[in-house]
């Protein structure tokens, strides 16, 4: 047998008639094909769905499902391969050929079957199947190096995704690149450039475990799957690669070549959203790689982690010490039940000027999260004013406990494309946290220690000690300061507003709307700093949080 023919082709013969079954069955095993038998139109479909045949040989008239619609519906299947169709009939008139044609058939067999005529056509069979396979392999592997090709490592990534989330196994994902490449191009050509990807290629290749996938993705990059690996395991390899790539000596005529390369590691995480995303780590550890002075392995985690779990980089001060989520976030104003109408949503966004809002259950647990950006795709058309929030909700939230230390959220914020979580306490939502609370609380932190300037609100000079470790007394007095700003900015506020009504009465609508949002945010900022004050006005670590108006909902 030929290419496709390291392993004998396996056929499946569909007839109700036990016969042609068995007659069929006997001249194909005899030629060393696999056979496998089905009864009925049906039951072929299961079996090729299960086992993936190369060659389906089908009756036209069989209960259940007749010929051309099994050959319909194996033809609409996602299959590894293609499957090449051949009907076995007494039809011979031309509307049946075409109807058989039309239906996805590849070939005819007339009843009764002659066994010299199966056999060649069988050949000819081969011959289409090896082409398909020689067309695949050409778009799956990457023609210089032998490993997988861009698209086939991504296809594959993709599927050992699903199945490491589905069974809760690691996945690693490692990015490799030569280091100063386009030197070795420049100065021995680039065929040299090629023999230097191959030596690449046979290092990553050697003694890596069958289940792990090799690609090459880019010009001098790399990407290699490691399946049920952690991202440790994955640094490991990443190691031991590194050190043999860079203690390699490539024969290029009569020199001996020496190069190094760089990695990046990630591992599939509960937050990772997708496949992409695990790549996109891969490739930030393999920047941050380079950026430290390549020939190393760089660990996705390791960037935002940090030894002692919430110390920041050495030698930098940490902002978020013992600021807990509880904290910093915006207290919820709304929760929508499952049953809310869109209408009621889009009311409710509207009045108060919130643009996502969490979802509970009758028991107040938290069941999604549903934003404008949820509702503007419903606006095709009026009906769906009455459509129930659940049908657009998304289920998957992002949540964490209010006592969990800030500095978390911010570093996953920074990782993930994922504006905002949701702050829980039993499960029920409390408040959220966004990037923009971020920011507020970093831009507060800084009023709080006089480093903003251009504010009416930052009369201080920075204090020479840091605020990081005030007295008592001190955060006290700022708590009464900062109380103090915040009526005098409701003043303000109120008093603007007078002075536009005399003047420009006009324009009220606009000036209303202005005055309302930015009172708004300051009420939402009080509301915070009185229920700091109520928790005793304590801060777990050295920094208390400040508040003040923030002009900015979110
Ligand atoms: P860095 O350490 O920052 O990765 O530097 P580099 O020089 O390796 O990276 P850069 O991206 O600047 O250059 C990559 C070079 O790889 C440029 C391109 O000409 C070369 N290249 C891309 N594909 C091939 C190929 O198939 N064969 C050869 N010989 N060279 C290639
Ligand atoms: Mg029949
Ligand atoms: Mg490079
Ligand atoms: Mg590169």
């Amino acid at each position: 047998m030929s290419d496709t023919s390291k392993k004998p082709l396996k056929i499946l013969i569909a007839d109700d008639d036990p016969t042609i079954l068995r007659l069929l069955s006997y001249f194909l095993t005899q030629e060393g094909y696999q056979v496998v038998q089905a009864a009925d139109g049906i039951e072929a479909l299961t079996v090729v769905r299960a086992a993936h045949p190369d060659i389906l040989i089908t009756d036209w008239e069989m209960p259940g499902l007749r010929g051309p619609e099994l050959c319909r519906q194996v033809r609409s299947l996602m299959l590894p391969h293609y499957v090449y169709i051949f009907f076995v009939t007494a039809k011979s008139s031309q509307e049946e050929l075409l109807q058989g044609l039309e239906s996805g058939a590849d070939n005819f067999l007339s009843k009764p079957v002659s066994r010299e005529e199966l056999l060649a056509r069988l050949k000819a069979a081969q011959r289409v199947l090896d082409l398909h396979k020689r067309l695949s392999d050409l778009a799956l592997t990457d023609p210089l190096t032998g490993l997988m090709s861009r698209r086939a490592l991504l296809g594959a990534l993709s599927q050992q995704w699903q199945q490491s989330t589905r069974s809760g196994k690691p996945l690693c994902c490692v990015m490799v690149d030569v280091d100063f490449f386009k030197r070795i191009n420049d100065l021995h050509g680039h065929a040299v450039g090629d023999i230097v990807l191959c030596a690449v290629a046979q290092i990553l290749r050697e003694s890596t475990r069958e289940s792990d996938l090799l690609g090459r993705i880019g010009g001098e990059e790399f990407c290699v799957v490691l399946p049920d690996t952690t991202s440790l395991g994955g640094t490991v390899w990443a190691e031991r690669k590194r050190r043999r790539i860079a203690s390699a000596r490539i024969p290029v005529g009569s020199q001996m070549l020496q190069l190094t390369a760089s990695f990046g590691v990630a591992e599939r995480h509960p937050d990772t959203q997708t496949a992409d995303q695990l790549l996109d780590q891969a490739d930030q550890a393999l920047l941050c790689a380079k950026q430290t002075g390549r020939n190393r392995v760089a660990r996705f985690e390791a960037l935002v982690e940090t030894p002692g779990g919430s110390a920041g980089p050495a030698g930098r001060e940490d902002l978020f010490a013992g600021v807990l989520a509880r904290d910093v976030m915006t207290p919820i104003v709304v929760t929508l039940s499952e049953g809310d109408t869109i209408g009621k949503v889009a009311e409710w966004f509207t009045q108060l000027r919130i643009n996502s809002a969490p979802v509970v259950d009758a028991s107040g647990k938290l069941v999604g999260i549903v934003s404008e950006k949820d509702i503007m795709a419903e606006m095709t058309s009026l009906a769906a004013w009455q459509r129930p929030v659940r049908a657009v909700m998304r289920r998957q939230v992002i949540s964490y406990p209010a006592e969990v230390p800030v500095r978390q959220i911010y570093e996953f914020l920074c990782r993930v494309a994922l504006r905002r979580v949701v702050i829980v306490e039993r499960n029920e939502p409390v408040g959220t946290i966004s990037r923009s609370t971020l920011l507020r609380w970093f831009r507060n932190l800084a009023l709080s220690r006089g480093l903003v300037g251009g504010s009416d609100l930052s009369p201080e000079k920075p204090d020479p000690e840091g605020a990081g470790s005030p007295s008592e007394n001190k955060d006290e007095k700022k708590s009464v300061d900062f109380a103090r700003k915040l009526c005098e900015q409701l003043d303000q506020l109120a008093a603007q507003l007078q002075k536009h009504l005399q003047s420009n009465p006009d324009e009220l609508a606009t000036c209303l709307v202005g005055t309302a949002t930015a009172g708004q945010s300051l009420f939402n900022d009080m509301l915070a700093y009185s229920q700091w004050l109520r928790g005793g006005g304590e801060s777990t670590g050295a920094i208390s949080p400040t508040f003040i108006a923030s002009g900015h909902t979110d």
